[in-house]
């Protein structure tokens, strides 16, 4: 059932099997099987996630390449609603630790919210990653080259920027490494820093051997039409020619209502889990970027088959058997 500020006080009075927290790639296919487990589940899912700014999915096999995220999307809060999940529009604040049961605190409505707790037996930590993007006071230029021809994921697109001229967008002296594995895809790289970096002497002497430009000015502005970019301008007033571009200046990490549980482990700001995708703590899993791995469609949906599974299992064995009696 879709659930609303209407409504939702009809679920705040009991436990929820599990709670997954992002109705994302991975979250969505959690639920799609915790539901047909017959588990009682809650889908938590804020809104402007990853997933619904890729505008083609092109290495899911099984899916026609030209289809983006926002209707991979749909088709999931569709099909999860369909086999019983619970799905509510709402940001997770909090998640406090009671023994038998996790306490999700939910902030509904960005404007009037309210505030309701909803309580599990499991959490599936589904909330992912968002992409840094060069902050311009012109947002909405940014917007309308990223995730088309200006891309966050080079396992994602590096084959859509085969041999073209491309900007590599870096926000750190570190990130510039990025132009030695793009190098696969296309070596026509210029990097460019925003700004935002001072670059050392052996950088510097590397990037010249390879032949890759190094641009210090800010970003004016990106150009082009339709969302093809065909260039970038700098505030020194420099163009720099490219008809693609990578930007590679780091993620936020959608894990802070986590950072009150103790006995979780991290590795940098990844769950750490195990091969089931339960983290160090007994009823908390964590599935897709938001765990340590590879950031992918398909990593995270195979993810949520792992977690939703473990949870079955564990709810399972824990149950009286169901004799057949009249
Ligand atoms: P997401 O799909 O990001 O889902 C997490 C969800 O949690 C989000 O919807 C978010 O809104 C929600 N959330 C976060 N915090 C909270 C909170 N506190 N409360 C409630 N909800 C919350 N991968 C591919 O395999 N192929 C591609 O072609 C591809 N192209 C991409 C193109 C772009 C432009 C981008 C940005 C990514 C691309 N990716 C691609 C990567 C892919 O989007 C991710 O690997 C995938 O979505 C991860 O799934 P997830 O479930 O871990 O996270
Ligand atoms: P969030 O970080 O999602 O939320 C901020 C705060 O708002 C939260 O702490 C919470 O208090 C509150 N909140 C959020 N959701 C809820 C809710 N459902 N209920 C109650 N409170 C809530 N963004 C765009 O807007 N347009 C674009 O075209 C666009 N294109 C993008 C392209 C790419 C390739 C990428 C990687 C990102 C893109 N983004 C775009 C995403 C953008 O970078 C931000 O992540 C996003 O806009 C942040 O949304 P937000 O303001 O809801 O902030
Ligand atoms: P497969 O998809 O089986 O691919 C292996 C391929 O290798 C086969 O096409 C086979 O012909 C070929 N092959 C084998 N030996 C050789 C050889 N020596 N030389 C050349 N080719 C060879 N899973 C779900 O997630 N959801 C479902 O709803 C679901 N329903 C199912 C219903 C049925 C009736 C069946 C039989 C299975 C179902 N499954 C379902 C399970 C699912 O089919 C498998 O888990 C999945 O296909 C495994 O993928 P795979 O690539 O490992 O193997």
């Amino acid at each position: 059932m879709k659930l609303s500020r209407k409504n939702l006080h009809e679920r705040t009075d009991q436990v929820y099997d599990a709670i997954v927290v992002g109705g994302g790639m991975g979250g969505l296919s959690a639920a799609i099987y915790l539901a047909r487990y017959g588990l009682k589940c809650l889908v938590v899912e804020k809104g402007k996630g990853r997933s619904l700014w890729m505008q083609e999915v092109r290495n899911v096999v099984g899916v026609s390449p030209d289809t983006p995220g926002r209707e991979m999307l749909n088709h999931g809060v569709q099909q999860s609603v369909d086999w019983g999940a619970d799905y509510l529009r709402g940001y997770v604040e909090d998640v406090v630790d009671e023994g038998d049961h996790l306490a999700v605190q939910v902030k509904v409505g960005k404007v009037d919210s309210v505030y309701p707790v909803f309580r599990a037996k499991y959490l599936i930590a589904a909330s992912g990653v968002i992409d840094v993007l060069p902050q311009l006071d012109d947002m909405q230029n940014v917007y309308d080259y990223a995730g088309y021809t200006l891309h966050v994921c080079m396992i994602c697109d590096g084959f859509d920027m085969w041999d073209q001229k491309a900007v590599l967008i870096a926000g750190k002296e570190s990130q510039i490494n990025a132009a030695f594995v793009l190098d696969w895809f296309t070596p026509y790289i210029s990097v460019l820093t925003h700004g935002l970096c001072t670059v050392g002497d052996e950088m510097r002497a590397k990037l010249a051997d390879y032949g890759y430009p190094l641009y210090e000015a800010p970003i004016a502005k990106f150009l082009g039409e339709h969302h093809k970019m065909s260039g970038v301008e700098l505030t020194d007033g420099t163009v720099v020619e490219a008809t693609t571009g990578l930007i590679n200046m780091g993620s936020i990490y959608h894990n802070q209502y986590l950072k009150g549980i103790p006995t979780l482990e991290w590795d940098g700001e990844n769950l750490v889990t195990n091969t089931m995708c339960q983290t160090t703590h007994d009823r908390i899993f964590a599935i897709g970027d938001l765990k340590q791995g590879l950031n992918q469609v398909s990593v995270a949906i195979a993810d949520g088959t792992l977690a939703a599974t473990q949870i079955w299992r564990n709810i399972r064995r824990a149950s009286p058997p169901r004799r057949w009696e009249e």
